[in-house]
């Protein structure tokens, strides 16, 4: 029998869903409790969004290196090739991940929020023991919410192991793999492709749909698509991988049913990511699922009284920023605030080659809505800041889509070179109610790419300035 204690909350799991919620219960004066079973940070700081945009960006400085010893157009000349040591790459990303874990310890200590450090098994709805490094610890409380996340799926047939890796192995590769065989193309299986190709591995796309990205319309992914084959990376769409072969080869049954084997030393399996439901006690709580995820309402309440669920373990988008508000929801309404999960949108950026942002409807949603829609669509190839960072000649754009009656923007998609520092702009027009006449009301800075946020609006309005 180890020690026992009690809190108003217990949070289980320390990512951005479990930390933001702890911090934001302990701010609000609730005797709180967060227990993670690794380092505080969860997916997203410790081995996702973080460390892979940390080797994103890396691998931009060492494209934009190369091409500089290969001689190029803006006058930079490196005299001899660059040379990448991919193992002080992953150790200077450690290093930013330390320091992001070390500053969510200090801004719980400062929410005067207690961390546990531990598995926590839940033997009935708000009762979990963790085995800590001290003995077995129960901690019994109010309000559970529930973070846990979520893990990469493994394929059948291809179990993680050796030269088969999750995300998670990736970002931690010590050698630079000669070639990758990416299965997925969804935006981590690209975003992590892509920045490989720019280390100078080959890398082979294989994904099981038609087409790469396929949340989004044609479009939106043509510049992508033309740079993956501009950069020489080959993609098989609407092709199967079947196994490995000699630990050395992927075999794969292409689109047109022919089986050939892709040669790769690294086979990074990148097809989605499920919930972690398993192996903590889940099933001893009383909970309704949806399908594989945790159901809950729009104020993240399970079936089970006071016990809460966030973030990945609830559902799409599984995304950071959704599960850090709904963890900032849920601690407010249990400080007695009146809040509800109902944003206007849930934007999303994939750091691909290059960047893409989607926030609102796409116009093809909107259509399947029965929303009449006008669009405006205002290319990077016009817009000096674009073409200033060698960003306009890829076929990027930003487009604004609208309600035809009212002008209400329903929906902002942008393509293109920085595009993601563009999100915050689009979401806060769609979430604060903006018509095309607020946009092209607003005076953007010149020279930025946010002008052609302006100037798409003004198009919608049939009266561009630029194009
Ligand atoms: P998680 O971050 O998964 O955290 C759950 C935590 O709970 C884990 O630390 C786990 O150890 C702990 N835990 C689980 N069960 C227990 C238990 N029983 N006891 C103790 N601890 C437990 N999202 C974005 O928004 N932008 C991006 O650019 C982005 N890039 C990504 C790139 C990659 C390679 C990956 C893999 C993901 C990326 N994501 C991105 C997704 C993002 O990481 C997740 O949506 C986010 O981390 C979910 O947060 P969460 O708090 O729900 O769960």
């Amino acid at each position: 029998m180890g020690d026992a204690i009690r809190a108003q909350v217990l949070v289980v799991g320390g990512g951005p869903g479990g930390y933001v919620a702890a911090i934001r219960a302990g701010q609000l004066g609730l005797d709180t409790v967060i227990v993670e079973a690794d380092r505080l940070g969860g997916t997203c700081l410790i081995r996702g969004c973080v460390p892979s945009k940390a080797f994103i960006h890396v691998a931009g400085k060492f494209e934009a290196m190369r091409e500089a010893a290969d001689g190029n157009a803006l006058g930079l000349v490196l005299e001899a090739a660059p040379r990448l040591d991919l193992a002080q790459t992953v150790r200077w990303k450690e290093g930013i991940v330390d320091r992001l874990s070390g500053g969510v310890a200090a801004l719980l200590k400062r929410a005067k929020v207690r961390v546990i450090q531990g598995w926590a098994v839940f033997s009935d709805a708000k009762t979990c023991s963790v085995q800590t490094d001290d003995g077995a610890l129960t901690i019994a409380a109010e309000h559970v919410i529930l973070a846990n996340g979520s893990e990469p799926i493994a394929l059948p047939g291809l179990p993680f192991g050796g030269p088969v890796l999750s995300s998670s192995e990736v970002l931690s590769l010590q050698r630079l793999p000669e070639k990758v065989a990416v299965i997925g193309a969804g935006y981590i299986g690209l975003e992590l492709g892509i920045a490989f190709r720019k280390f100078g591995s080959e890398v082979t796309v294989v994904e099981a749909r038609e087409r790469i990205l396929p949340l989004y319309d044609e479009q939106l992914t043509q510049p992508v698509r033309k740079w993956l084959e501009q950069a020489g990376v080959a993609l098989h769409l609407g092709a199967k991988a079947r196994g490995l072969v000699n630990g050395a080869a992927l075999a794969v049954e292409t689109a047109e049913g022919a089986a050939i084997e892709i040669p790769a030393d690294a086979i990074f399996v990148s097809v989605g990511r499920k919930p972690r439901t398993a192996g903590w006690g889940l099933e001893r709580m009383a909970i309704d699922m949806n399908g594989s995820f945790v159901k809950v309402d729009d104020q993240c309440r399970t079936a089970m009284r006071n016990v809460w669920a966030i973030g990945d373990l609830v559902g799409e988008p599984m995304l950071a920023h959704k599960a850090s508000a709904q963890g900032e929801m849920v601690a407010e309404i249990i400080a007695g605030h009146r809040r509800r999960f109902d944003p206007a949108t849930i934007p999303a950026v994939c750091f691909t080659e290059p960047e893409i942002v989607t926030a609102g409807l796409l116009p093809t949603e909107a259509a399947e809505a029965g929303t009449e829609i006008v669009t405006g669509l205002f290319p990077f190839a016009a817009n000096g800041r674009a073409l200033s960072m060698e960003g306009g000649g890829e076929g990027g754009f930003v487009r604004v889509v609208a309600r035809r009656d009212n002008h209400r923007v329903i929906g902002v998609q942008a393509v293109g070179t920085h595009v993601s520092e563009l999100s915050g702009e689009f979401v806060t027009a769609i979430e604060m109610g903006a018509v095309l006449e607020d946009v092209a009301a607003t005076i953007h800075v010149h020279p930025t790419l946010s002008e052609a946020f302006h100037e798409s609006a003004l198009r919608a309005l049939g009266h561009a300035i630029h194009i």
